[in-house]
């Protein structure tokens, strides 16, 4: 098994491949380092390089997510499935996921605390102006509105990710879900931008939303009405279980937000899986969810409404070929936006500055530092990597970093 093949195969299985011959590269649990970036790395040509050309006091990640396990007032809820050995495969990405967030290495008396600090801690080692946005997390619904338990992985309240954007204002923003089937959703989504949500956050074979439903609407006018755009996953999603498959995050469902004049930031720019051709009829060919997403992005009327975002594009189950479009495709670059889709980033087995070496895409020593990089700062790491990696002399443009414009209705607001 070669190192590409097992890396894919760990995103979908649990720890059982301990047989296999191959380790990965950067080992399978993040270490933690209790330090800041040490001065030879933070003073390294290569990450002032990284920097270079991007406004960093525009720089926010859309895309990072505020888990925990409930053990403080944060009001986080996991699924016990995620924690019971009965559940080996969702056992072990839940572990993968808290080792990832290092929040049992801080000093704090909760693992909720700790990951908040443990992304602070890293902020202190990001450029001034880098500021993190908080996933809230909201529950799957079945069809009539009701809260299905039994189906949702995790909830993270909009009303703790909305109190540490409070409470540490230069470090985080926040991002509200809220599940269009629910009876108070317009209520819900009013409350979040009168508490400065920049963004709605959805994952729709998790959640249980089929975003092409007319039931979606009245949702879709309200977020139109307040300029809010709607994050949303796009593509196969492994990372937690799917009950209704992964049907709903065909790209194309999301027409219907476009066509009531929604911005859609399809997450990942639908870099997973295929889905079916929806606009040749139900029976249409199954299609890669990435041309379902250039499809959009190439109609005129979408132009303004129809956006890209690049959090995980890199891990090692994305295929070659679809890293070089989006690097290729720079008329693309304007409206694609930086997310890291944290903790993923400290998910050790999950990336490979090796695959970069190998696609000609990365130098061999610039993988080295990436990889000393990581051990210390996973963000900073893969803003790195992204930044730095080449198809045919072509990398993504700094604006894709400088994603402050597309949340805030003026660009004059203070920071
Ligand atoms: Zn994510």
């Amino acid at each position: 098994m070669n190192r590409r093949n097992f890396l894919k195969s760990m995103l979908s299985l649990p720890l059982g491949v301990a047989g296999c011959q191959y380790m990965p590269h950067e080992g399978f649990f993040n270490d933690c380092p209790d330090k800041r970036l040490p001065a030879s790395l933070a003073n390294h040509d290569l990450v002032k390089a990284v920097w270079e050309d991007i406004d960093t006091s525009q720089v926010w990640d859309c895309h990072c997510h505020l888990i925990g396990v409930g053990d403080s007032t944060s009001g986080i809820w996991v699924n016990p499935k995620m924690q019971s050995f009965l559940h080996p495969i969702q056992l072990a990405q839940f572990k993968f996921y808290l080792n990832a967030s290092c929040a049992r290495s801080s000093n704090k008396e909760t693992i909720d605390e700790g990951v908040v600090q443990r992304l602070r801690d890293l902020h202190e080692d990001l450029p001034r102006g880098f500021r993190f946005m908080l996933l809230a997390f909201d529950f799957y619904f079945d069809a009539d509105g009701v809260i299905n338990r039994e189906h949702s992985p995790f909830h993270t309240p909009n009303a703790y990710a909305q109190r540490m954007a409070a409470e540490f204002p230069g470090q985080f923003e926040w991002i509200a879900s809220i599940h269009p089937y629910r009876e108070d959703a317009i209520a819900a989504l009013e409350e979040a931008v009168n508490h400065r949500a920049r963004a709605i956050k959805w994952l729709p074979s998790v959640m249980g939303i089929n975003p092409g439903d007319a039931r979606c609407d009245a949702f879709y006018e309200a977020l139109a009405k307040h300029n809010l755009p709607l994050l949303t996953h796009v593509g196969d999603e492994h990372a937690v279980d799917t009950p209704t498959g992964q049907t709903y995050n065909n790209p194309l469902l999301f027409r219907r937000a476009l066509d009531h004049g929604v911005r859609v930031i399809f997450a990942h720019c639908a870099t997973l899986g295929e889905s079916v051709d929806i606009d040749k009829g139900k029976h249409g060919a199954k299609v890669p969810n990435l041309d379902l997403f250039a499809r959009l992005m190439a109609e005129p009327r979408y132009e303004n409404l129809a956006l890209g975002e690049i959090a995980a594009i890199t891990q090692v189950n994305r295929d070659r070929w679809k890293v070089e479009k989006i690097i290729e495709t720079d008329e693309w670059h304007d409206r694609l936006l930086y997310g890291s889709d944290y903790p993923l980033p400290g998910v050790m087995p999950v990336f490979s500055p090796l695959n970069f070496v190998d696609w000609d895409m990365l130098p061999a020593n610039t993988a080295d530092i990436l990889s000393e990089v990581r051990r210390y700062n996973p963000i900073l790491f893969d803003v790195m990597l992204k930044r730095l990696i080449t198809v045919k002399g072509k990398r993504l443009k700094g604006s894709v970093f400088e994603t402050r414009r597309h949340f805030v209705k003026s660009p004059s607001i203070p920071l």
